[in-house]
């Protein structure tokens, strides 16, 4: 039996933990108050609300299986979902055959270039074929100039910021073929808890704690040193020692402050490679709803956010209070002028957008807003990435990582955390 460390009680660390003691002493440090990483939520109205908009597809089956575990399945339910595409100074359906031919923003030309490009990348079956070509010129290239300025330009550039143009078509892949398992003729349907995913955080701590994981809460760990053959985990209140093992789930660029004179130098290089964009995220309690849909893409290039995900058009109001909660999406790079702006600022900013938007749309209906900031929220997978990915062990160390940029060719996302979890845990297991 050996005593292993975990750095992070997100879901890919929680995850590895409940494989890991089955055979080990295992303890989970967490900077934060609560578990669950991207995935907290906080008070909203008498019920818990993701910070992070959040749903699940139909093939998250990582997420599904776990859900059955924990024997909470009776919370998940799958509403119906509305997507819209904001263009040109409309908010237009968008996401099915029918309200591509409606969308007026593109001629019947460029609507089927744009049809057919969706389809051919559904039919591609090995995202390998993709890895050597950016998203940028693939999708020029298959679906048209003007379709590509117009739809997918504007999302890759909401993402990635300035890097878009570097995105690998694989991701691009992995994201299409992914998300159009919950997508039928009339649209998609999501996966959301009656009470929110904290009801499946809550669940997967329990059963950590029922099968003798320790969670260390409010511990921010500030280095990891090796003393002989052990690790020792300084943290923000006290050391812990003598552990054979230890798995960081943290953002690399905090991974290499904690590890450095643990990590050898190619490693370090090809971590360091590794780029992320940061979120921020606004979430408005307001008195009327905005807009019909559930997820409105902007395309328009002089508003500066990626979209507008109206949550109670996906869960009942009643669940807070009957307010409406819309939250605002907005990857940046940290030093974006928006990133460092206080709420109030950035709220004033975005109100002439909002109204751009939905010209009835008025601050004095809003009643709350919070912001919540995630600095490494989404790693940028660029070309041939298979041949960058970071591997599990950090070389002659019994250190191991698992976070985001590990996830390939699919998109970041709880079920991958999962996933991520079950293989570091297994090759741990093995030594
Ligand atoms: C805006 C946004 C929306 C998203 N929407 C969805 C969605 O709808 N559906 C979906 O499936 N996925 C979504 N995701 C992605 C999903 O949340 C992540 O893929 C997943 O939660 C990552 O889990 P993780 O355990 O790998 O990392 P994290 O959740 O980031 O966990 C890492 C943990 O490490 C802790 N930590 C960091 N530094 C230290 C330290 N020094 N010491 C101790 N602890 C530390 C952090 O506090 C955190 O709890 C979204 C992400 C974002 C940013």
């Amino acid at each position: 039996m050996k005593k292993i460390a975990i750095i992070g009680a997100g879901y890919t660390g929680m995850i590895a933990a409940r494989d890991l003691i089955k055979d080990n002493k295992v303890d989970i440090f967490e900077a934060e108050e609560k578990v669950g990483g991207m995935t907290a939520t906080f008070e909203a109205y008498g019920t818990p609300l993701e910070k992070y908009y959040r749903h699940i597809f139909k093939s998250d089956s990582y997420v599904i299986d776990l859900i059955k575990k924990l024997q909470i399945e009776d919370k998940l339910f799958w509403p119906h979902t509305k997507m819209g595409y904001y263009s040109e100074g409309g908010a237009y359906e968008f996401g099915t055959p029918i309200s591509l031919l409606k969308f007026k923003p593109l001629n019947l030309g460029n609507k089927f270039r744009f049809g057919l490009s969706v389809i051919r990348i559904k039919l591609i079956r090995h995202y390998e074929k993709l890895e050597k070509v950016s998203a940028h010129e693939w999708l020029i290239k298959h679906a048209g100039k003007k379709a590509y300025e117009m739809i997918w330009e504007p999302l890759l550039f909401s993402k990635f910021g300035a890097s878009y143009k570097e995105v690998s078509m694989a991701w691009m892949w992995g994201k299409i073929v992914l998300r159009g398992s919950s997508t039928d003729k009339e649209g998609e349907s999501l996966g959301y808890m009656k009470g929110s995913y904290q009801v499946l955080t809550e669940a997967l701590e329990k059963d950590l704690l029922t099968k003798k994981v320790n969670i260390f809460n409010n511990c921010k760990v500030k280095q990891i040193k090796k003393n002989k053959n052990k690790y020792t985990i300084v943290t923000d209140k006290k050391n812990y020692s003598n552990y054979d093992m230890v798995l960081s789930t943290i953002a690399y660029p905090y991974f290499i402050d904690i590890a450095n004179d643990l990590i050898d130098e190619k490693t370090k290089k090809n971590l360091s490679s590794i780029k992320y964009t940061a979120a921020r995220i606004m979430v408005l309690f307001m008195k009327k709803p905005f807009m019909k849909f559930y997820w409105l893409n902007n395309g328009n290039k002089d508003i500066p956010f990626g979209g507008l995900i109206e949550h109670t058009n996906f869960i009942d109001k009643e669940n807070y209070d009957n307010k409406h909660v819309m939250y605002i999406s907005n990857y940046m790079y940290e030093d974006d002028e928006l990133y460092n702006l206080t709420k109030e600022e950035l709220f004033k900013k975005y109100i002439p957008m909002l109204k751009t938007i939905n010209k009835d749309f008025s601050e004095k209906d809003v009643l709350r807003v919070e912001v919540f900031n995630e600095r490494y929220a989404q790693p940028i997978i660029t070309k041939n990435y298979s041949k960058i990915i970071p591997k599990f062990k950090i070389k002659n160390e019994n250190i191991y990582i698992a976070s985001m940029p590990q996830i390939y060719p699919e998109d970041r996302g709880l079920n991958y955390a999962i996933r991520l979890g079950h293989e570091v845990s297994k090759i741990m297991r093995k030594k």
